[in-house]
């Protein structure tokens, strides 16, 4: 069974869509039991969107930051709820 701090690190390539089948179905079912991964993966997600629609042109220096911002707040919060060890 997938727990909360396996899927910290899988989240990116779940959101890319990189993940094997298995990972991928693993990844879904902790997210139906864990809201507080489900938090963590939608703030991860809208934080992708936005840099994907940016990514086209120029990086702006300031959305980045603010974007950085966001996940790393994202992360905190979860890693409070988790535990970090
Ligand atoms: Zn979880």
């Amino acid at each position: 069974m997938l727990m909360c701090r396996d899927l910290a690190g899988i989240a990116s390539d779940y959101i890319d869509g990189e993940l094997t089948g298995r990972q991928n179905v693993s990844v879904k079912m902790h997210l139906m039991m864990c809201k507080d991964c489900r938090t963590f993966i939608g703030n991860l997600r809208a934080s992708t969107n936005l840099m994907k629609a940016h990514s086209s042109g120029k990086p702006d220096e300031e959305l980045m930051r603010r974007i950085d911002e966001r996940v790393t707040e994202a992360l905190q919060a979860w890693k409070k709820n988790n535990g970090d060890n």
